[in-house]
């Protein structure tokens, strides 16, 4: 006979949502909407809001711009559970998670330089023939490294050639069977909801691990969601593109997958998106001009309170 607490019985996993901002700038009104969505729906949900900060690009990270994050935050009157995961911290997860994928036979040593890469693109359209963008608007690795063989590999990186890692993204999708897609509970930026259909393809080749740095965003992001155990991810509509890289990695690590809520952006007087190198929306700026949290929560475009 079954026992009653053998069938079923699986327990919802607790709310848990993260704020991942990267230390390479100041915050602004898009963060501050971002943040405070997420603090809103782990409190709506009984749930956890962690701080994660993406710190993998070690050359434009700065200590001062974590503080000031941390500062930012506080002032805005958020609280999240600790510990602060930092990216620079764990490259060894990310290690791990680009070895899974080498044992897969899945990922390549890619040797152009961008500056080389730059230049196969122009000589190939100047031939007259288009060449893929990605979703972002980089062009798809040329180069052709994915078919040397692996003496002619080790025999490059034995003698010292800088090397990238990318992902054989044909080699990725064969044998995919059904098609990836997400739970999509926000919307994209055409107002796609409901489930989504991934398109992974439509990033080619997508970077795993820089030359300078042994891991990518893509591969960051995946492992530490499923490792921080994030139940919805709450981030802008610049990354809902993204999502389809992120749920083919999580397929081919075996991760679990999260619920997506894509939020709009904060946009500038002229409809563009807020960047950080324009400082006159950061949080600091606004503070220093005299605003309280409850004038930037306005600003960005959200009700007084939850
Ligand atoms: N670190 C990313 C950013 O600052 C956010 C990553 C994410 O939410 O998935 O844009």
């Amino acid at each position: 006979m079954l026992h009653a607490n053998t069938t079923h019985n699986r327990q919802q996993p607790r709310t848990t949502v993260r704020f991942a901002p990267s230390p390479n700038g100041l915050l602004h009104l898009g963060h501050a909407r971002s943040a405070i969505l997420n603090a809103r729906f782990a409190a709506a949900h009984d749930g956890r809001f962690l701080l994660r900060i993406e710190d993998i690009d070690i050359t434009r990270a700065r200590p001062e711009y974590e503080a000031a994050i941390v500062k930012d935050l506080d002032w805005l009157g958020l609280s999240w559970s600790k510990p602060v995961r930092r990216q620079s911290d764990h490259f060894a997860d990310y290690a791990s998670a680009l070895t899974e994928l080498r044992r897969l036979g899945l990922i390549y040593p890619a040797f152009l330089s961008r500056s080389e890469t730059q230049a196969r693109v122009r000589d190939i359209e100047s031939t007259g023939r288009s060449w893929p963008r990605d979703p972002d608007g980089a062009p798809h690795y040329p180069g052709d490294d994915r078919n040397l063989s692996d003496a002619e590999r080790m025999a490059r990186i034995a003698d010292g050639a800088p090397h990238a890692w990318r992902l054989d993204m044909t080699a990725a999708l064969t044998g995919l069977g059904v098609g990836l897609t997400w739970n999509e509970h926000g919307a994209g930026p055409e107002g796609e909801t409901g489930r989504i259909a991934a398109d992974p393809a439509a990033w080619g080749d997508v970077l795993l691990a820089r030359r300078d740095i042994p891991a990518s965003y893509h591969v960051a992001v995946s492992v530490d969601d499923a490792i921080q155990e994030i139940t919805d991810v709450i981030r802008g509509q610049d990354l809902f593109a993204a999502t389809s890289v992120h749920r083919l990695l999580q397929h081919l690590l075996g991760l679990p997958v999260p619920r997506y809520r894509h939020h709009g952006l904060v946009l500038d007087g002229s409809g563009q998106k807020l960047s950080k190198s324009d400082g006159a929306t950061s949080l600091a700026s606004l503070r220093d001009q005299g605003l309280a949290p409850v004038d930037v929560i306005a600003l960005a475009g959200l009700a007084p309170d939850g």
